[in-house]
């Protein structure tokens, strides 16, 4: 079958194969296929205009909306690079990105125009451009009068598509570089272990600036030339009413959305007799939520994704009918990738041994942005380290039982301690996981100070340094030190017991 080499070969493809095909619903908006090239085309001869080239980095702060498609897209066709920021993301944070990258040109959220650094702190950020309901982009200045580029930059598949920022041990994000092939394969194994085609429907209820957000939502349905209903904010009510409204068949959520939808009291009172494939990912899905499910939507084969930023989405998927059955697992290693168990000293273990998880394939990104550093500690000879304990049975069904990374899993948003307990340096501080029955994992603090501190004022802090979901839930003000141990290394598997989490 004919690959494409890169974003732009995927998308006129899709135009040339469903011409007529819905491709992007957003509220009352609807593009056909034949329509988002063009759109897209558009915007690329504005980006053009404004002087970008091939490799110059553009950043988008933006929510769920066509938008955040037509400029991905609009900068593939250029060769330029997309870097994605999250809306939820305070003004510090979006500055070190924004600097890091040395994007020249940002698409914003009008709504979020004060969370924007000053000029100075990013000099070679050119291009501002506010983005509402109002002034879609088609309509800006930048766009006026110019006619869809008609050629695109031969983009090379090695060449890097689009930045992701992921946090990590030393607090600082590091900035995953995907390059086409990455998203290109990605796509590809999601279609064909899926079965798309461009009969399927899905609903894009992930924030579309994380990799499920632009891998299992944008880029497979522009693979298999489907549509996308792109939610601008995740409701489980109107999600389910959106799902049983455009009859979908297809999406992948974190299982908190999925918890969520159960909660629902009307859940039964839905039509979701055509939805037939429901992933999750992110984090582990408790055992009934997917029998509840199972017992609601006959049809509905739940297949867990396992995978990271660093895998571009999936690096194991689950086949539908083998989920109940291997409850315990996350699945069979998708085409092309080799999954590992290691020991400490970096030896494969034997089947079923339980190490760190070691990932290979075409999915796995180089490397991290400008950071040598971090990328020489996370990949060995294509493989990254995901820092996830787990095994490999002789069947090759992977489990992921508990992680090495000193993260937090709120709902499928990664909050690393180190980039919490940095904001708290004024005080020793030790941020742990409390456990939720919806979302799984809950950000708590425990501070050490004598000083008669109260813990709104440490969270009011928080609140204007670190994204909303970062900041500590509860936290703990103790005067007596943090139990350690010989190395001086906080003892946290002692503090959760503590918790009683
Ligand atoms: P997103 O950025 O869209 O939230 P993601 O959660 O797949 O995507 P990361 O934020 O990079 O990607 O987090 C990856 C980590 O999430 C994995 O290393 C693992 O700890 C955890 N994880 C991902 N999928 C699963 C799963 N199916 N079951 C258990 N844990 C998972």
């Amino acid at each position: 079958a004919e690959r494409p080499k890169n974003i732009w070969e995927m998308v006129t493809s899709a135009a040339a194969r469903n011409p007529d095909g819905d491709a992007l619903i957003c509220g009352e908006r609807r593009l056909r296929w034949r329509d988002v090239v063009p759109q897209a085309a558009q915007m690329s001869a504005g980006f053009r205009e404004k002087g970008l080239r091939r490799g110059d980095r553009i950043a988008l702060l933006l929510g769920n909306r066509i938008e955040f498609v037509l400029s991905m897209l609009a900068a593939a066709q250029l060769g330029l690079v997309t870097v994605l920021l999250s809306t939820r993301q305070q003004k510090p944070e979006i500055a070190y990105v924004l600097a890091d990258c040395g994007a020249k040109l940002l698409l914003f959220e009008a709504a979020l125009a004060d969370r924007l650094p000053d000029a100075g702190e990013v000099p070679d950020l050119k291009h501002r451009i506010a983005v509402d309901d109002d002034i879609a982009l088609s309509d800006l200045a930048i766009l006026a009068d110019l006619p869809p580029l008609e050629e695109a930059c031969d983009v090379d598949e090695e060449d890097i598509a689009m930045i992701l920022y992921t946090s990590g041990t030393t607090g600082k994000p590091k900035g995953a570089m995907l390059a086409h092939c990455n998203i290109v394969h990605s796509s590809m194994v999601f279609v064909s272990c899926l079965q798309l085609t461009e009969a399927d429907r899905s609903i894009a209820a992930v924030p579309l600036g994380h990799v499920t957000g632009v891998v299992a939502n944008i880029t497979t349905m522009i693979r298999c030339a489907g549509a996308l209903i792109i939610m601008p904010e995740f409701k489980a009510a109107e999600y389910l009413k959106l799902a049983a409204r455009e009859r979908v068949t297809y999406t992948v959520m974190v299982p908190a959305m999925y918890n969520l939808c159960l909660l629902q009291p009307d859940f039964d009172s839905y039509d979701l007799s055509s939805w037939r494939i429901g992933g999750f990912g992110g984090a582990p899905m408790p055992v009934a939520t997917i029998e509840k499910l199972k017992a609601t939507i006959p049809g509905l084969k739940l297949m867990n994704c396992y995978g990271a930023t660093e895998t571009t989405s999936p690096s194991t998927i689950m086949p539908g009918e083998l989920t109940e059955s291997h409850i315990d697992s996350v699945g069979l290693p998708c085409p092309g990738a080799r999954i590992v168990a290691m020991d400490p000293d970096g030896r494969e273990l034997p089947p079923g041994g339980i190490g760190e998880l070691w990932i290979q394939s075409a999915s796995v990104i180089k490397g991290y942005w400008n950071n040598p550093k971090a990328t020489a500690e996370s990949f060995t000879s294509g493989f990254w380290h995901s820092g996830d304990l787990g095994s490999v049975d002789a069947d090759g069904f992977v489990r992921v039982f508990d992680r090495q990374k000193d993260m937090i899993n709120r709902g499928g948003l990664k909050i690393y301690s180190a980039e919490v307990e940095s904001v708290l340096a004024g005080h020793p501080a030790a941020i742990i996981a409390k456990a939720c029955p919806v979302l799984g994992e809950r950000v708590h603090a425990v501070v050490v100070t004598r000083a008669p501190v109260a813990g709104e004022i440490l969270r009011a802090w928080c609140a204007e340094r670190l994204s909303d979901y970062k900041v500590p839930e509860t936290m703990a003000i103790t005067p007596e030190p943090l139990p350690r141990n010989a190395n001086g290394k906080v003892l946290k598997r002692q503090l959760r017991e503590l918790l009683g989490a």
